[in-house]
C-alpha cells in the first residue's frame, strides 16, 4: 500500500473477433501504446475527486459511500465512479482518492478509451488501498460499472484487454469462461506493418443498432437451441442455418459462427508464424461484418477498400462499427504508399482526414510511478 502514485490502462485494437463476446466466443485484442494515465492520491475522507484534462468542466466530487448507478453528474465521470461503485459492491474496503487523467486514446474510436478510463481506475485504487483485487477480477468489475454503472451493454473484451494484454502478443480470450492465451504477435518482425485508420467518424445510431444485433443473436441462439451462438460449431453451421426462417437472423448466425472459426484460423496462423496469412482472414472477416452483421459504413468500407486496391494484405474495420476505425496489414515497403491512396480518397469523399497510427503490440494496465 503507498498514498500515491501514476498509473497507466491502454486502448486496445481487436484483431479480430467483432461482435462474438457477447456471444459467448472468441476474440483477439492486443494493448496499444496509447493509454490513460492516472495521478492518484488517496484521501481519508472518503471523497472520490475525479478530474480529466480531457473532459469539459471542473473536478467531481463523489463521497464513494454514496456511489450508485445514477448517482452523481452522469457523463465521462460515470466510468471510474463505476470502477469505485464495483470494487466496493465486491465487498473491496475502497475509499477515496484524488485522480487526474491525461489520456493518449481517442475517445470513441473503437480503440477502448472506456475500458482504459475504468481499467486504471480500478488498478489505482486496489494499489493505494492494498485491495488485493486480481486482474481478471479486475476487468469484470470494470464491465459491470460499464453495464450497470454507465448503462453501456458492453462485453468483457476490453477490459480484459486493458487489464491483462502482455507486450508483443495477442490475447486469445474465450469470451465464455475467461480462458486465455498469449500468443506473439510482432509484425515488424515479419517485414509487415499494421497500421489503425481512426475514420473519426460516429454515427449517431450506433447505440441503437449495437442492442439491435445482441437481441437478435439471442433470438437465433434461442430458436436453435443454444445458450449461445458460440455454441453452433463452424461444421454445424450449413444445418444451422437451414433450420431459421428469417433471413436477417441467419445473416446474424453466419457472421458470428464464421467470426469464431475466423479467430481459430488467425490463432494457428500465428502460432505457425505465418503473419502474412492473417491479411485475408481480415479481409474476409470485414465483408462478414460488412455484408451480414451490416454494422460497417461508407466511410469505414471506403477506408478498407482503398488499402487492398493499393496493395494492402488484408483490411478491415475493427470495434463495434458504424463508425470508429480500421486495421490494415500491408508490407512495410508498401505500406507509405498504402497510407498515401487511403488517405488521398478519405478525404477526396469530403470526409475530413483520418487518425492514422503505427499499431505497436504494447502491454496491460501497470503502475509506472
Ligand atoms: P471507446 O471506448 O471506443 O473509446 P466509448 O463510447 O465506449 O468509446 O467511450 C468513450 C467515453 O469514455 C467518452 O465519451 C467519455 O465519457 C469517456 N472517456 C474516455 N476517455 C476519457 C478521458 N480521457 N477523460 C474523460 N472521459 C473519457
Ligand atoms: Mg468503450
Amino acid at each position: 500500500m503507498s498514498g500515491a502514485g501514476v498509473w497507466e490502462a491502454p486502448g486496445r485494437v481487436n484483431l479480430i473477433g467483432e461482435h462474438t463476446d457477447y456471444n459467448d466466443g472468441f476474440v483477439m485484442p492486443f494493448a496499444l501504446p496509447r493509454t490513460v494515465v492516472a495521478t492518484a492520491a488517496r484521501r481519508d475522507d472518503g471523497i472520490l475527486r475525479l478530474r480529466s484534462a480531457d473532459a469539459h468542466g471542473g473536478p467531481v466530487e463523489l463521497p464513494v459511500a454514496e456511489l450508485a448507478p445514477g448517482y452523481g453528474p452522469g457523463g465521462w465521470s460515470d466510468y471510474p465512479a463505476g470502477a469505485v461503485w464495483a470494487l466496493r459492491e465486491a465487498g473491496y474496503p475502497v475509499g477515496g482518492a484524488d485522480i487526474e487523467y491525461q489520456s493518449t486514446v481517442p475517445a470513441g474510436a473503437g480503440l477502448s478509451s472506456s475500458a482504459a478510463l475504468s481499467v486504471v481506475t480500478a488498478l489505482a485504487l486496489t494499489d493505494l488501498y492494498g485491495l488485493g483485487a486480481e486482474r481478471e477480477r479486475m476487468a469484470l468489475l470494470c464491465r459491470r460499472a460499464e453495464n450497470e454503472y454507465v448503462g453501456a451493454p458492453t462485453g468483457i473484451m476490453d477490459q480484459m484487454a486493458s487489464a491483462c494484454c502482455v507486450e508483443g502478443h495477442v490475447l486469445h480470450l474465450d469470451t465464455r469462461d475467461l480462458s486465455r492465451r498469449l500468443i506473439p504477435f510482432d509484425p515488424a518482425a515479419h517485414g509487415l506493418r499494421l497500421v489503425v485508420v481512426d475514420t473519426r467518424v460516429k454515427h449517431a445510431h450506433s447505440g441503437g443498432e449495437y442492442g439491435k444485433r445482441r437481441a437478435g443473436c439471442e433470438a437465433a441462439a434461442r430458436a436453435l437451441g443454444v445458450p449461445a451462438l458460440r455454441d453452433i460449431a463452424y461444421a454445424e453451421l450449413p444445418g444451422a442455418l437451414e433450420r431459421l426462417p428469417d433471413s436477417g437472423l441467419r445473416a446474424l448466425v453466419r457472421h458470428v459462427v464464421t467470426e469464431n472459426h475466423r479467430v481459430e484460423r488467425v490463432a494457428a496462423a500465428l502460432a505457425a508464424g505465418e503473419v502474412r496469412a492473417v491479411g485475408p482472414l481480415l479481409t474476409e472477416g470485414h465483408a462478414s461484418l460488412r455484408d451480414d452483421f451490416r454494422v460497417s459504413c461508407p466511410e469505414l468500407d471506403l477506408v478498407a477498400e482503398t488499402a487492398l486496391t493499393a496493395g494492402a494484405l488484408g483490411a478491415r474495420m475493427t470495434g463495434g462499427g458504424f463508425g470508429g476505425s480500421v486495421i490494415l496489414l500491408a508490407e512495410e515497403s508498401g505500406a507509405d504508399a498504402v497510407l498515401d491512396r487511403v488517405v488521398r480518397a478519405f478525404t477526396g469523399a469530403g470526409y475530413g482526414e483520418p487518425g492514422v497510427f503505427t499499431a505497436a503490440v504494447a502491454g496491460g494496465a501497470r503502475r509506472v510511478a
